[in-house]
């Protein structure tokens, strides 16, 4: 067994976009600028996003954390949208995900202008990157490729078999992997809560992406030898008699399918170090104007 060490290439990936921002400022260029809204005191919603804004500072981009209470109208909140949307001073913009119940998801993210949707949440986005034209793709999906062509994992002809159909990992991944290209061509299936013999699927895969966010769920039975095992999986299970009594594991039990596994992420230390970076990515894409002419 291998692993796919997402720290490592995070750390890789950040190297390369400091450089990028020094070569633009010695053109005298100013530095990528984020943007990013919070809305409520969603626990792991605030550390995602500090994630976020500390990643800007260690490669040298500029960002901005606009926080508001959980009592913020929708209206209150499309109009900070339309403001980032006219700033020119800001590349791209989030709005951290979920909102409070009051204010309608849909809406906000069809108030991105497409061109500054650093999240590709904006269905403009999304059917490009189904076409397979530039766009912003979404983060961990966009992470997993990345490691799939940094490790050199062969995924043309092979069988992938994708976990999960949520619209920003499971099906965004079905589509990147199934279309031309490299990392791609892979003939895939889409797996969800009603699909039947769940294992039999499993069992047939190449390249096995899990995205379902049920702890330790993809059991050693599962899988065949040598399975290529990408887990998306965060979750938090109680840890009694640890320091912060839990602990974080992913979709994939790593001990027992880790012994079957050529290749595999850990959780944490993989996919989740590449969705932050894969953000910043885009970014920088947004302020080289490289996605919309
Ligand atoms: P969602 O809850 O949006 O989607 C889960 C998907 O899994 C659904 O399509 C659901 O099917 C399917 N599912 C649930 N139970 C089963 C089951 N028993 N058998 C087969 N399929 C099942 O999750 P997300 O896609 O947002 O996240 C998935 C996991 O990835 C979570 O652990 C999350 O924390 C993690 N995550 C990690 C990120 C990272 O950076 N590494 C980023 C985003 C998420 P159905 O559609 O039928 O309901």
């Amino acid at each position: 067994m291998q692993i796919l060490d997402g720290k490592e290439l995070a750390k890789e990936i950040r190297q390369e976009l400091a450089a990028e921002v020094e070569k633009r400022a010695a053109m005298g260029k100013r530095a990528p600028h984020l943007a990013a809204v919070l809305v409520g005191d969603d626990p792991a919603s605030q550390v995602y996003v500090r994630n976020k804004v500390r990643s800007c500072e260690k490669v040298g981009f500029r960002s901005t954390l606009i926080r508001k209470g959980a009592d913020t109208t929708e209206a209150e909140l499309l109009g900070i949208v339309q403001q980032l949307n006219a700033d020119e001073t800001v590349d791209g913009f989030i709005v951290q995900l979920p909102l409070p119940g009051h204010i309608n998801e849909e809406r906000v993210t069809l108030a991105i202008d497409p061109r500054k949707d650093v999240d590709g949440f904006h269905p403009a986005n999304f059917g490009r990157m189904a076409q397979g034209l530039p766009c912003y793709l979404p983060a961990t999906p966009a992470g997993v490729m990345e490691m799939l062509r940094r490790y050199e994992i062969e995924t043309s002809g092979k069988e992938v078999v994708v976990l999960g159909r949520s619209n920003i990992v499971g099906t965004p991944m079905s589509i990147l992997l199934s279309r031309k290209g490299s990392p791609g061509n892979a003939t895939v299936t889409l797996c969800h809560s009603r699909t039947q013999d769940l294992a039999a699927h499993t069992r047939r895969a190449d390249i096995l992406v899990a995205a379902i966010g049920i702890p330790e769920f993809v059991k050693a039975d599962m899988v065949k030898d040598g399975v290529v095992v990408i887990d998306v999986g965060i979750n938090r299970v109680d840890a009694p008699g640890t320091e912060k009594g839990y602990r974080l594991c992913g979709d994939v039990d790593f001990e027992s399918v880790g012994s079957k596994a050529s290749w595999i992420t850990p959780v944490p230390g993989g996919v989740g170090q590449l969705t932050v970076v894969s953000l910043l990515i885009n970014t920088l894409k947004a302020a080289n104007g490289e996605v919309f002419a």
